[in-house]
């Protein structure tokens, strides 16, 4: 007799990390490249000789912290070990076996994966021809199972927007009983006057989460920290499922120093906000096909070409993140960075 796995597992997608060459440019996993704010190592170094003490497990001084930056109420605020956690446990929180999770697809590779280790059912909706979110898609996949609905915008990995007047529109006519978790992982990078702001739809509307995370524009991805912020009642169920302690110590005052450090942050962001319109423009002057994106990275959807790219860009020393036969995304780094991948991107047009 040998120990006994769950079966399903065996079908499970793996989740593919961006990966670290040595000697190469990673542009894979949509960190920024510029590092932590240094009132945030700062901050890790002075608490770095207190990690033989476990961590506050009601993250209290961070919930503070996020209530007084939102003006919202504390109760309204889950912290969880990165805003993937969070996926999980606002599936766990509001799913049992046959209950139905409706998300875009191609979106946050986590969804599935998630969605099927809780033992959900998963509902994919495909993007549309211009690979945004197809909105009345998702509503007519809506049945009397579906208990969530994760809408991700920017979307990863297209980075395609969905507009403030859609995405009323579309609320509208979800039913209340139906938790719709708006990812807003890169918000922060979001230019666009009328995006919407899902904090403060959030306030509004009793069944809309906003999910939102210290890994990409604050420079935390290696910490772990993201929060939501929901209903009171789903905020507390969040706090329930939590795995005891995983805000860990140092990801909770780095990220109480990062929030603070408001105006270096904005910058960081107006700078990638250049570099982003720059490779995009660029990008199509070489003949390549971009989606407009309101993210840190863009997206070329390359169909069967994709691999090629990939290969291209790795032998020019630019690791990018390829989804084989649909695309390859590619974050935005340091001028110097989007200028090697440029360059890599300008030659492929020319083998290919
Ligand atoms: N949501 C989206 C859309 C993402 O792209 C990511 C990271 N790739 C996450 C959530 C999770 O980020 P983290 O767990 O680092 O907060």
């Amino acid at each position: 007799m040998s120990v006994r796995t769950r079966a399903d597992l065996d079908q499970l997608p793996a989740y593919v990390a961006g990966r670290t060459v040595p000697g190469s440019i990673k542009l894979a996993s949509n960190e920024v490249s510029e590092g932590p704010l240094p009132s945030a190592v700062a901050a890790i170094n002075q608490a770095a000789t207190e990690v033989h003490r476990y961590p506050d497990m009601g993250v209290g001084r961070l919930t503070e912290a996020l209530a007084a930056h939102y003006r919202v109420e504390p109760e309204r605020i889950a912290v969880g070990c990165g805003s993937v956690a969070l996926c999980e446990q606002l599936v766990q929180a509001t799913c049992t076996a046959a209950d139905e999770v409706i998300f875009p697809w191609r979106s946050f590779e986590a969804y599935p994966i998630i969605t099927q280790v809780v033992g959900a059912k998963q509902v994919r909706v495909p993007l549309t021809g211009e690979h945004a979110l197809d909105l009345e898609a998702m509503l007519a996949a809506i049945t009397p199972a579906t208990r969530l609905m994760f809408v991700c915008t920017p979307n990863n990995p297209t980075g395609t927007l969905l507009r403030k007047a859609e995405l009323d529109a579309f609320l509208d006519r979800v039913p209340e009983d139906v938790l719709v978790v708006l990812d807003e992982a890169y918000f922060e990078f979001v230019s666009d006057p009328d995006a919407p702001d899902g904090v403060e739809i959030a306030r509004e509307r009793s069944n809309v989460a906003s999910m939102r995370t210290f890994s990409k524009a604050y420079g935390l991805a290696g910490l772990r920290v993201g929060y939501a912020i929901a209903p009171p009642e789903v905020a507390a169920a969040l706090r329930k499922v939590i795995i005891p302690f995983s805000v860990n110590a140092l990801a909770q005052v780095a990220a109480i120093a990062s929030l603070e450090a408001q105006d270096e942050l904005r910058k960081r962001c107006a700078n990638v906000v250049a570099e982003r319109e720059r490779v995009h423009r660029e990008l199509l002057a070489l003949g390549y096909e971009v989606p407009e994106t309101q993210a840190n990275f863009v997206w070329l959807p390359l169909g069967d070409r994709t691999a090629d790219f990939n290969e291209h860009c790795l032998q020019n020393r630019v690791v990018v993140r390829a989804f084989v036969g649909e695309g390859a995304r590619v974050t935005i780094g340091q001028p110097e960075e989007n200028d090697a991948f440029l360059a890599a991107a300008r030659s492929f047009t020319r083998v290919a």
